[in-house]
């Protein structure tokens, strides 16, 4: 009776085993073919836009999610060199689509959302130190208000290398909002821009990442000529230039590891096609 029992559990016991065992072998079969496929697939052809907020180690808790800690900032910027990237601003890639600029042989384009003041005091140094260039986009109505960019900074930023661009005059999700209000968010944004002084804008980060079929054409008419989405992929000249696909970069949970994730992450949307924005041949 007793050895029954024993038989039943031991078999019991080697089925469950046996089962695991089966799904191991699955999920190792299933891995190592997505690896293999990308191994011996061809690279896609592009490169990644980055998309960043804050670079600062402390920040209020709805914030700590954007703020990128200096430390590992570095450690990106400095992976990124080391693996032979070179940073281009929007429009210079947009001058490279008419001919008008020589690409690097690995671009990579830096992009900050919403103009927090550390983008002045610890982002620029950073990046001349490593002869590096980024894109800012601004919240308009945000100019100069405690914790954000001053017209004086953005003036002596652009001196330095920055391109900045419009992120709206009120960083409201144009989605949401009547033809008449998204034309002045996008219209007022710019033209407040200009008329501090600064250089003509050109580019352009969707509030919230969200778009529909008719902004492109809105952004068209109000002569911008490239705009950032929240989409994931790489980007190459065919890439519909006011749908730009970006990876988002937040404060990492497990460093340089999850870094390198991310941008391998681009490459896989674009692997598999997924939300990818190639314009109309
Ligand atoms: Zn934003």
């Amino acid at each position: 009776m007793n050895l029954d029992r024993k038989q039943g559990g031991s078999s019991w016991i080697s089925k469950a085993a046996k089962a695991a065992g089966g799904l191991l072998l699955l999920l190792c079969l299933l891995v190592g073919g997505l690896a293999l496929w990308c191994a011996m697939a061809p690279k896609p052809e592009g490169f990644p836009i980055l998309e960043y907020h804050m670079v600062r180690d402390e920040a209020p808790e709805d914030a700590r999610e954007y703020a990128v800690p200096v430390e590992e900032f570095k450690e990106q910027l400095d992976y990124l060199q080391s693996e032979g990237y070179t940073t281009v601003t929007l429009l210079e890639y947009m001058k490279a689509k008419k001919g008008k600029f020589t690409m690097p042989e690995k671009p990579v384009v830096l992009t900050f959302d919403d103009g927090y003041d550390d983008n002045y005091q610890t982002l620029l140094p950073l990046l001349e130190e490593r002869g590096m260039k980024a894109v800012v986009f601004m919240v308009t109505n945000d100019i100069g208000r405690p914790g954000y960019l001053t017209w004086d900074q953005l003036r002596d930023m652009e001196k330095r290398g920055i391109e900045l661009g419009s992120h709206t005059a009120n960083h409201q999700p144009l989605t949401t909002l009547e033809p008449q209000m998204r034309d002045d968010e996008l219209r007022l944004s710019k033209l407040l821009m200009e008329w501090n002084g600064l250089k003509t804008v050109f580019s352009f980060s969707y509030p919230n990442g969200a778009y529909d079929e008719e902004l492109p054409e809105l952004l068209r008419k109000n002569e911008y000529l490239a705009a950032v989405t929240g989409d994931a992929g790489l980007n190459n000249m065919q890439t519909d230039p006011y749908l730009l696909q970006r990876v988002n970069i937040p404060r990492p949970r497990f460093g340089l590891w999850e870094f390198k994730l991310r941008l391998w992450k681009a490459e896989l949307m674009t692997r598999l096609g997924i939300m990818q924005h190639r314009a109309a041949e």
